[in-house]
């Protein structure tokens, strides 16, 4: 809190409808964001125990500078993954950071399991419990109306809410927050379907205490400069993050229809810039940023004959135009626009839903699964198949979609494939075929994400990359990312938020932290999450990385299979060591 040493903490129990709030006064040396989120998941999960069984929890956490400087927007989800069956953290913004702070809480803790399914209302006043029967069965969109007309109130609310695939407990299914934004990766949406919890919608009119506003003002324009008047994020704002698929092109790291291909020949017509041509309408904001990149394109469709046509808008950006267009080879802006919205409506995560496809599609034709299990003609290029299977994996239909709505992992181990399945530690691949920073980076990320420590960006950086650079980028941008984090500062500031800015941020709001305290907090929460993971079982022993990696060349030729293996060894000796070091001064 704001002018307080502790994090208010909202504890609810869906089983017994009960609510409890608690000041911890020890989690305040986290800040808040991940490092919060993960303390207090080692805290209340259950080892042994299956992600999807209702005694497991759901953190939510956001930070001390949250909503108040600019980009500081995110909100930090916690959760055993259904996904991996590891640690499982995922970001979103939009406008939850700042409904959660102005009910007056800096964490939320969900266990139990709803008797029915149940959306909660959160306020500064109450806690509800509400009957959501009538909406199990409705997509995204629809959910999200319900919600709004139930609750009225002005615009300073947060509805966040999941689709079919989470109630059918697809493992890949997400959250999704104030339509534009996600908790997308590692299946949060399924822990909410496992507890009956269909939606939440989160305001309240809190005060905040800012103790001395000259010093706050003074900051917040200094920072607010940054942002908008330097070019730290202006590409964020112009064509956004689908401008890499250009660039990634023409380096040949762009995958392509499950990796076969590194370049894509129709990647002029889904680049970014054809998307601002010929589909953008407008670009809008989390709450608390002036940048607006979240670019929402439009597409029209024919919904009946006799010229009836509606106009469809959808967010899209660099990992959904890479997994739902070039990884499954469609050609047009529109048509990737139409497998985004399917994604959206059902609530998947569209990287992991693109992965699968394109295993699928190759699966298809090399005769380990049939037409009798895809119920579609599953071809690079067909956006009609793709989209009935998109349904299919929310509902589950029939074996073969229950087994692929585990994911890749799960797939492979019963149909095969493994060579050709796209997985980095257990999480699909995401849109960069940069080389081994990436590889090694999302391989062993907490959470197996390339937002983890971005090994894609430096492997851009310079062509002959030492194994001792490589190994030292990926774990030091990974601890500097967990302050980044735990202080929920959206990763598109990162160079914005500088060591020294985050300290005068800081002061500002009156927590006179040191850069040592931030160096403490780097290592705190980077070998917490592996503590967790380790109880959880997690080890890279006898790691196999997916032959296809090493058969398509990336920006800098083809990977050697030997060298990346000899990466993940060093890394694995260093962080293990490290680990020791920080467990024996705990
Ligand atoms: S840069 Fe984009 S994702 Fe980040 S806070 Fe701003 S609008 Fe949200």
């Amino acid at each position: 809190m704001i002018g307080k040493d502790f994090i208010r903490v909202l504890y609810i129990d869906l089983t017994n409808k009960k609510a409890d709030i608690q000041e911890r006064k020890d989690l305040y040396k986290y800040l808040g964001g991940a490092g919060v989120a993960a303390k207090l998941l080692e805290e209340n999960m259950k080892k042994g125990v299956d992600p999807l069984h209702e005694s497991q929890p759901i953190i939510i956490s956001i930070g001390p500078l949250s909503t108040i400087f600019p980009v500081v927007t995110k909100a930090v989800a916690t959760f055993i993954s259904p996904h991996t069956g590891e640690y499982g953290e995922s970001h979103a913004g939009g406008r939850l950071a700042m409904a959660i702070r102005n009910a007056g809480y800096d964490a939320i803790v969900i266990t139990g399991k709803a008797q029915k399914p149940t959306y909660l209302v959160i306020t500064d006043k109450n806690i509800e419990f509400k009957d959501a029967r009538a909406m199990w069965g409705l997509d995204i969109e629809e959910t999200g109306r319900v919600i709004r007309e139930r609750e009225p109130g002005p615009g300073k609310r947060s509805i966040i809410r999941i689709g079919k695939a989470g109630e059918n407990l697809v493992t890949y299914s997400c959250v999704n927050v104030d339509t534009y934004r996600h908790f997308g990766r590692l299946g949060i949406g399924a822990v909410f379907g496992s507890k009956n919890l269909k939606a939440m919608m989160i305001m309240g009119e809190e005060d905040l205490p800012i103790a001395n506003l000259k010093e706050y003002f003074k900051t917040y324009q200094e920072i607010y400069k940054k942002v908008t008047q330097t070019d730290a994020m202006a590409k964020y704002h112009e064509l956004g993050t689908p401008m890499n698929i250009k660039v990634l092109n023409s380096i040949s790291s762009l995958p392509t229809k499950n990796l076969l291909q590194s370049t894509f020949e129709h990647a002029d017509d889904i680049s970014g810039e054809t998307f601002a041509e010929k589909n953008l309408v407008r670009k809008v904001s989390c709450v608390g940023c002036p940048i607006g990149c979240i670019h929402i394109g439009q597409f029209r469709r024919e919904f009946d004959k006799g010229y009836e046509y509606e106009s469809i808008s959808v967010s899209y950006d660099h990992e959904l135009i890479y997994a739902l267009g070039s990884l499954l080879g469609i050609k047009t802006t529109d048509e990737v626009l139409q497998i985004i919205e399917e994604v959206e409506l059902a609530g998947l995560d569209a990287i992991t839903t693109g992965v699968v496809l394109a295993w699928a599609t190759e699966a298809l034709k090399k005769g380990l699964i049939s037409r009798e299990d895809t119920l579609a003609d599953l071809e690079f290029g067909n956006t009609m198949e793709y989209v009935k299977a998109i349904d299919n994996i929310a509902e589950r239909v029939n074996e073969f979609y229950y087994t692929i709505g585990k994911g890749l992992k799960e797939a492979v181990k019963k149909y095969g494939g493994e060579e050709f399945a796209l997985l980095y530690g257990g999480n699909e691949m995401a849109g960069y075929h940069t080389g081994y920073a990436f590889a090694l980076g999302q391989t062993v990320g907490a959470r197996h994400s390339h937002l983890d420590n971005a090994g894609y960006s430096y492997d851009q950086s310079a062509k002959e990359l030492k194994d001792d650079e490589i190994i030292n980028y990926v774990i030091n941008e990974e601890k500097e990312r967990a302050v980044l984090t735990s202080l929920c500062i959206c990763l598109f500031a990162r160079k914005v938020y500088d060591r020294p800015t985050i300290l005068k941020a800081l002061n500002a709001v009156g927590i006179n932290w040191t850069d040592d305290d931030l160096t403490r907090l780097a290592n705190d929460v980077f070998f917490t999450k592996l503590k967790i993971k380790k109880e959880l079982g997690y080890s890279l022993e006898n790691y196999k990385f997916p032959k296809r990696i090493f058969e398509t060349p990336t920006m800098w030729g083809k990977m050697d299979e030997e060298r990346l293996n000899r990466l993940l060894k060093m890394y694995i000796e260093r962080v293990e060591k490290e680990y020791e070091d920080w467990s024996r001064g705990k």
